[in-house]
C-alpha cells in the first residue's frame, strides 16, 4: 500500500512558531507551538521538534514559512535569510540553513505567500490560478500567487507597503518606520491604535478612525486588482476578522474606487466571493508551510526524474 507522504511545516511568526506534521488539513498528526524568542534559541527548539519527528516518522519534506522580508533569490549570498527586518536580532539570520542537515527537500517562502498557497490547495482559492491573500493584523502582508506560483522578482512582493492616496483632510503621518503613511502604516492593528489612541479591538464600529482604514484597504485592493488582476482577493488577519462590519464597507468602497473600469463589472457581480475571508483561518500559515513542503517534494521528484532521463 502506498502511503501519502508525511510533510513537516514550520510557520515562523513574530510572536510564535507553529510546527505541523501533516499530509494536509484533514490529516494533521502533530502540532507544536513555541514562543518566538532570540533567533538561536528559537531555531534550536524548532530543530529539536523536527528531529524527533524525523526519528519517529518518515518525514518526506519540510516547508518553512517565515516572517519577512526574506532573501528568496537562490543566486544571492543571503539566500534563505531574513533581511532588512525591523525585528531586533533577526537581521541576516539564516533560516533555511538551520534545517538543511535534516536531509530532506526544503521549501521556503514568506508566511503570507505560504498562506496563499494553502488557501489555493485547500481553502477559498481552490481551482484558481492567480489570486492574492492579504492579512491585516500586526502588519499588512500580501501573498501573491500567479499561475500557481508565488510571485518572484528581486525577491517577494511587499505590497502591504504600497502607498495609497489619503482621504481629504487626513494628515496623520502613519506609523510605518520606513514609509510613514503606506498602507501598513495606516491600516494595520498597531497603526489604528497609534492613530486612534485606543486598541483597534476596543474601537466602536462607528469610530471615525475606521473611515481611513476602509479608504486605505479599498485603495490597496484597487491597486492590486489593476496591477495583479487576481481572480480573487482573500482577506484575513486580526483586524478584519475582529471587525465583521469592515469587509462589507471595504467591498463597497472598492467598487466605488474602481469606477466601473475594466474588470469592475465582473467583480461587482460576485463581490462577496471576490473579496472574501479565508477558509483556513489560523491554520493558513502553518498549512502553508506544509504546502511549501509538498512543492519542494514534487520539485525534488521532478529533478530526480529528469536526471534519470
Ligand atoms: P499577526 O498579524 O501578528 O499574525 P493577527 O492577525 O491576529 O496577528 O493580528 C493582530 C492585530 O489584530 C493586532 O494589532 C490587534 O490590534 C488586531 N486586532 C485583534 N483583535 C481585533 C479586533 N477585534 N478588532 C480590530 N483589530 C483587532
Ligand atoms: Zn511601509
Amino acid at each position: 500500500m502506498s502511503e501519502v507522504p508525511l510533510l513537516a511545516g514550520v510557520e515562523l511568526g513574530g510572536t510564535k512558531c507553529v510546527c505541523l506534521l501533516a499530509s494536509g488539513p484533514a490529516d494533521i498528526r502533530e502540532e507544536v507551538r513555541l514562543a518566538t524568542s532570540a533567533p538561536g534559541e528559537t531555531l534550536t527548539a524548532i530543530h529539536t521538534v523536527l528531529e524527533a519527528w524525523q526519528r519517529r516518522h518518515s518525514v518526506a519534506a519540510l516547508g518553512v514559512a517565515g516572517f519577512g522580508p526574506l532573501d528568496l533569490d537562490p543566486t544571492s549570498a543571503k539566500y534563505g535569510a531574513v533581511i532588512g527586518t525591523p525585528k531586533r536580532g533577526w537581521e541576516d539570520v539564516a533560516l533555511l540553513r538551520s534545517f538543511t542537515d535534516l536531509g530532506v527537500p526544503v521549501g521556503f517562502d514568506t508566511d503570507v505567500n505560504a498562506a496563499a498557497l494553502a488557501e489555493g490547495q485547500w481553502g477559498r482559492a481552490r481551482g484558481l490560478e492567480s489570486y492574492v491573500y492579504v492579512t491585516v493584523g500586526t502588519g499588512i502582508g500580501v501573498g501573491t500567487v500567479i499561475r500557481g506560483q508565488t510571485l518572484r522578482g528581486l525577491g517577494h512582493s511587499e505590497a502591504g507597503h504600497l502607498r495609497v492616496p489619503r482621504l481629504p483632510a487626513e494628515t496623520w503621518r502613519g506609523n510605518c518606520p520606513f514609509h510613514g503613511d503606506c498602507a501598513e502604516g495606516l491600516a494595520s492593528g498597531p497603526a489604528i491604535e497609534a492613530h486612534a489612541g485606543m486598541a483597534a479591538a476596543q474601537l466602536p464600529p462607528e469610530h471615525p478612525a475606521w473611515n481611513e482604514v476602509v479608504h486605505t484597504l479599498a485603495a490597496l485592493f484597487h491597486n492590486l486588482v489593476l496591477a495583479v488582476v487576481p481572480q480573487r482577493i482573500i482577506v484575513g488577519g486580526g483586524v478584519v476578522s475582529g471587525q465583521p462590519q469592515l469587509l462589507a464597507r471595504v467591498r463597497r468602497a472598492l467598487l466605488v474606487s474602481l469606477g466601473g473600469y475594466a474588470h469592475a463589472a465582473r467583480i461587482a457581480a460576485e463581490l462577496e466571493d471576490y473579496l472574501t475571508p479565508p477558509a483556513l483561518g489560523e491554520r493558513a500559515g502553518p498549512l502553508g508551510a506544509v504546502a511549501l513542503a509538498q512543492q519542494a517534494l514534487s520539485d525534488a521528484d521532478e529533478a530526480a526524474a529528469a536526471r534519470r532521463r
